[in-house]
């Protein structure tokens, strides 16, 4: 079934992005070459392991091969692969119309840079095929997918608006792809060129990137003959001694997309009863768009061969940041991906990959704290939600831990053992407030007795706190203890002045009624009142939290107001009490002294109307 050739345009954003790249992007053009590289060598992946249980869909087309070949004459430089090629679908899916969230993200990013934009991150951002258009004002495709019937696909566009898709013949399954070099372009024709290129940026590729290249027979005569570029060399398997940091960054970019340096390299091999090789690195920078939903893992090969792009039994999920590879010499070559997956030597692996990184990391914290400092800025939510996800590592997590706390300058932070190790004798527990932000919590009435107790409290404000910190429960054998809520042990406490108070709190409960019980604070200095959760209630932050995501049903737990006996608008509302227990202005203090709680803690009142209304009566009472 043939399609008849067919104009398509761009999407807007693809346009901007096109009109950019053909017109600003002048500097590092060679780049261009290290994409298509790139895409070439991830089309021969996928055909590798869509074939791995099912060997007969590469027809036997498994010379694994990129080719390139530059042609004087015609100007044109082609690019071949035998990977997996795409369908007429595929092509207008990856190559033209669909608006990667890519495009906008890199578009925003040159605009900022204007003249300093930098080219080579094209690849970071989905988007590298595009930088074809930086050397060539037209590009032909010419690909097709692997099956008998399939058909061929032609792609072309000189990078304006449109592309022209239609169906032709080509015999061998992959992908081709040829640029129309620009007249200043001409130098990506020259041989030497593009082997020196090859091999700066593409070495490591895994599979032979072959160009034809002059040779001079005995006679003298010149003939053509293939050469492989790139050394293929397999980077992890060789001495540590003996690699350079600009071969692990090179490799590093290969595998990563990512074209900043890595925070750390890690490379060894485990030995033991099984053996394996493993080379990681820790990135410096999130990339763009990374989420939780990054696929995670690590690439696996069994002595050299590929098996899996990311095998995600290798990595916890909160580790999915981490790149590398490992290399087993033990695992069978010749099972199924699914039995692989279930194999339990893929769990000792984990086992020993996490412990490394957890050393690395904390030698890194120890020996570079400026650069674990931007390492955790960066990934710390990834560590944290790993406290509560993986319960044996908890504490080796915690270690790895940036707080800042009330008694650290807020442009410093702790550990959690720096924190520790200056508790006083009588201090038992560790003690922390989590909120929006500093300035948020740090004037808090909760922090007046821990102050002048001499206590130091951790200041929490990453959202995902809320789940890390319940979640570690302890450290060093001291407990954790959120100090806006009060512990089970201590609930059934009584103040001593609760039998003077008794009749004035009565009152107030009935009045007051968004608390769910009101009592006597011990930990009140100079604030007249403050809110706490009991053990099982929302903290306020947590409540912040659910009310923003629309989770609030009306059915969770009341906090409780403490007000502090010593303040003397307490003292004198309990004076009013005495003299009439019916004077109006009870209420209107009562409400008012929660309220003030609302706010002190961060949080909005429920009705800000009545609340003005209630300052304007005061200020009329004056
Ligand atoms: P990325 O490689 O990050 O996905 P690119 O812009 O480089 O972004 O490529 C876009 C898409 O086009 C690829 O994801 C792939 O689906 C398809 N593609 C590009 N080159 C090839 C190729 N040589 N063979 C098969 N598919 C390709
Ligand atoms: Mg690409």
């Amino acid at each position: 079934m043939s399609k008849p050739g067919e104009k398509r345009e761009f999407k807007t954003e693809l346009k901007q992005l096109l009109h950019l790249i053909t017109h600003s992007l002048y500097s590092n053009r060679e780049i261009f070459l290290r994409e298509l590289i790139s895409n070439a060598s991830d089309a021969i992946n996928k055909i590798k392991f869509n074939s791995l249980d099912k060997d007969e869909i590469l027809e036997g087309n498994k010379d694994w091969k990129i080719q390139i070949v530059p042609d004087k004459d015609k100007k044109t430089l082609t690019i071949i692969d035998n990977g997996i090629g795409m369908s007429h679908d595929d092509v207008i899916e990856n190559l033209g119309t669909i608006a990667k969230s890519g495009t906008k993200a890199f578009l925003e990013r040159l605009n900022q840079e204007k003249a300093q934009a930098k080219p080579e991150l094209i690849g970071q951002f989905g988007v590298g095929f595009y930088s074809a258009f930086m050397v060539a004002d037209k590009v032909t495709v010419r690909t097709r997918a692997a099956g008998p019937n399939a058909e061929a696909v032609k792609w072309e566009s000189d990078g304006q608006g449109d592309y022209l898709i239609e169906s032709t013949e080509k015999a061998d399954r992959g992908t081709e792809i040829t640029l129309h070099l620009k007249e200043e372009a001409e130098e990506f024709l020259d041989r030497y060129k593009l082997r020196t290129l090859v091999r700066k940026f593409s070495d490591f590729v895994e599979y032979p990137i072959v160009m034809e290249v002059e040779h001079f027979d005995e006679k003298g005569n010149k003939e053509l003959k293939p050469e492989t570029l790139n050394s293929q060399k397999a980077i992890w398997l060789r001495p540590k001694s003996e690699i350079t940091l600009e071969e692990y960054q090179t490799f590093y970019q290969q595998i990563s997309n990512d074209y900043e340096k890595p925070a750390k390299v890690i490379h060894y091999t485990a030995e033991g009863r099984t053996e394996f090789r493993v080379l990681m690195f820790i990135p410096a920078k999130k990339p763009f768009n990374f989420d939780w939903e990054e696929p995670k893992g690590l690439r696996l090969y069994i002595q050299r061969v590929l098996i899996m792009e990311t095998c995600d039994g290798l990595l916890p999920g909160y580790l999915r940041f981490v790149r590398g590879v490992v290399d087993s010499a033990d695992l069978p070559l010749n099972i199924s991906r699914e039995l692989l997956q279930h194999n339990p030597m893929l769990e000792k692996i984990q086992k020993n990959v996490v412990s490394n990184i957890f050393d690395e990391l904390n030698s890194l914290r120890t020996n570079e704290a400026e650069v674990y400092r931007s390492f955790f800025n960066e990934f710390g939510d990834h560590l944290k939600r790993g406290i509560g996800d993986d319960r044996t590592n908890r504490e080796k997590l915690a270690d790895l831990l940036l707080v800042q706390s009330m008694n650290t300058p807020k442009e410093n932070v702790i550990t959690l053992a720096d924190y520790v190790e200056k508790m006083p004798a009588n201090q038992e527990s560790i003690y922390y407030l989590i909120g929006e932000s500093r300035s948020l919590i740090e004037h808090s009435p909760l922090l007046e007795k821990f102050r002048a107790d001499g206590f130091d409290v951790l200041f929490l404000v990453d959202p995902i706190d809320e789940y890390a910190f319940p979640s570690l429960g302890e450290y060093k054998g001291k407990k954790l203890q959120a100090i806006d809520r009060v512990p089970a042990s201590k609930e059934n406490e009584t103040h001593p002045q609760e039998e003077n108070f008794k009749d004035l709190i009565q009152l107030l409960k009935e009045k007051i009624t968004d608390v769910g019980d009101i009592k006597l604070s011990n930990r009140l200095k100079e604030s007249a009142s403050c809110l706490v959760a009991d053990a099982n209630a929302m903290t306020a932050h947590y409540e912040r939290l659910m009310q923003r995501m629309g989770r609030l049903d009306g059915s969770e737990g009341k906090r409780t107001l403490e007000i502090n006996p010593d303040h003397p608008i307490v003292q004198k509302l309990k004076t009013i009490h005495q003299q009439n227990p019916a004077d109006p202005l009870l209420e209107l203090f009562g409400n008012l002294l929660y309220e003030q709680a609302v706010i002190a803690e961060g949080s909005k009142i429920k009705d800000p109307a009545g609340f003005s209304k209630r300052i304007n009566d005061l200020i009329a009472r004056a």
